[in-house]
């Protein structure tokens, strides 16, 4: 049974419709361009734009701002599909758009950052990064040290940030920030537009995967913003920061499983056709065996994270499913990826060969949003 089989038991028809809508998309306007956006480093603008105007953006966004109001599902179906560009940066850099840099602002946001900064963004309009790393602080979030300075109706900003997805172009970023005392209790989280004096993208990062997502060091010197920017109240931003990192981790857990159940398929695929010793390779028990264990994995990281998507579309704590789930489906991915990308041979190792880039794409998810040492330190102190 595929993944959309399964799936058939959480989605309503309306889902299904929608899950037919994303995927007519991202086949046809996304996916025959995955290498060559790979190659170039980047992808084009407009996708931006055009994922605005279907909104893909703000699937579970307020309607007032331009968002659909949709249950989560619906941000699993636009995750799940998206796995089809077979390209994982530009996965990554419409995620951050839609669930990771905004949705702060669309649940804490004042009137004036939602006209702002939300509706262009949920439009496509504007591009949105979120700015929380650091060169000295990744799993530390609290130890971050880009300081906002209150100097009468401005913030002024100093310090750098690392690793931003959609930083070399973005126009605006969620930017975690230190107002206050060392520690958690000291940050707070702004909108940042990038039109700003003494910002800086102080250097484009070559990667070893997601390619086609451009992530950047920023860099801040005495930046004014006028104090209306500040999302939420001061010195309480490191609560959304891990409040909005869920989102963060659960659509990577719900691509990490589409991911598995396409680099399998792909895999069963081409092991029907191509042969060794007189037989197609699918037919080795020894590779029949791997493959039945890894549907069998798979299919218990999938119950995982929709069991986690349940509780979190019911707005129920779900820090530690969530957790479960990025750690189950991360580690797995990454024995599952290596089986897929052997069982192809040397042809697994060609860049044109979508399990090469898969392989290599899939490594992040074991670091970007919270390792999988930090997913165990959350879910220990959750349980003992
Ligand atoms: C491609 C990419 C895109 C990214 N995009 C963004 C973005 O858009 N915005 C953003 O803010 N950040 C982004 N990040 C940053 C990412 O979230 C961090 O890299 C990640 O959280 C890990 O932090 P770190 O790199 O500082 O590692 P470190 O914190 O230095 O960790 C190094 C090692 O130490 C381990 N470790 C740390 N603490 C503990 C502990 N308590 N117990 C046991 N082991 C521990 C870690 O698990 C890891 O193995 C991105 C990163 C990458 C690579």
């Amino acid at each position: 049974m595929s993944l959309d089989q399964i799936s058939r038991t959480a989605y309503s028809e309306d889902h299904e419709a929608f899950r037919q809508t994303v995927r007519q998309f991202v086949e046809k306007e996304l996916a025959p361009h995955a290498l060559e956006w790979d190659r170039a480093g980047i992808f084009p603008r407009e996708i931006f734009n055009k994922c605005g105007e279907l909104g893909f953006l703000g699937i579970n966004h307020d309607p007032k701002y331009g968002g659909s109001g949709l249950d989560y599902w619906y941000v699993t179906v636009w995750s799940e599909e998206l796995v089809r560009s077979r390209n994982a940066g530009v996965n990554m850099a419409l995620l951050v758009q839609g669930q990771m840099a905004t949705p702060i602002i669309n649940e804490i946001g004042t009137e004036e950052q939602k006209r702002e900064f939300l509706q262009p963004a949920l439009m496509g309009e504007k591009i949105a990064a979120l700015g929380v790393s650091e060169p000295g602080a990744g799993s530390d979030v609290a130890n971050l040290k880009t300081t906002a300075r209150r100097v009468g109706d401005e913030y002024v900003i100093n310090g750098s940030k690392m690793w931003i997805t959609n930083g070399t172009r973005a126009d605006f970023i969620t930017l975690a920030v230190r107002t206050g005392e060392p520690g958690y209790g000291g940050v707070s989280l702004v909108t940042f537009p990038t039109d700003v004096k003494g910002f800086q993208v102080s250097k484009k990062l070559d990667k070893v995967g997601n390619l086609a997502s451009d992530t950047a060091i920023l860099y801040f010197e005495d930046c004014r913003i006028p104090v209306r920017y500040l999302l939420g109240e001061e010195n309480q931003g490191f609560y959304h920061v891990m409040t909005n990192f869920q989102g963060e981790r659960l659509t990577a857990a719900i691509t990490t499983c589409a991911a598995m159940d396409q680099m399998i398929s792909e895999s069963i695929r081409y092991g029907s056709e191509r042969e060794a010793f007189g037989r197609p390779i699918i037919k080795f028990q020894v590779w029949r065996h791997k493959f039945a264990e890894h549907l069998a994995a798979m299919e218990a990281a999938k119950r995982l994270t929709y069991h986690a998507v349940a509780l979190f579309d019911a707005k129920e704590n779900a820090v530690k499913e969530i957790s479960m789930a990025k750690l189950f489906a991360g580690d797995l991915a990454q024995e599952v990826a290596y089986d897929c990308q052997q069982f192809f041979g040397g042809m697994g190792y060609i860049e044109e060969t979508h399990i090469a880039r898969a392989w290599r794409d899939i490594r992040l998810i074991t670091i970007g949003g919270g390792t999988s040492e930090v997913m165990k330190e959350i879910i220990s102190k959750m349980s003992f």
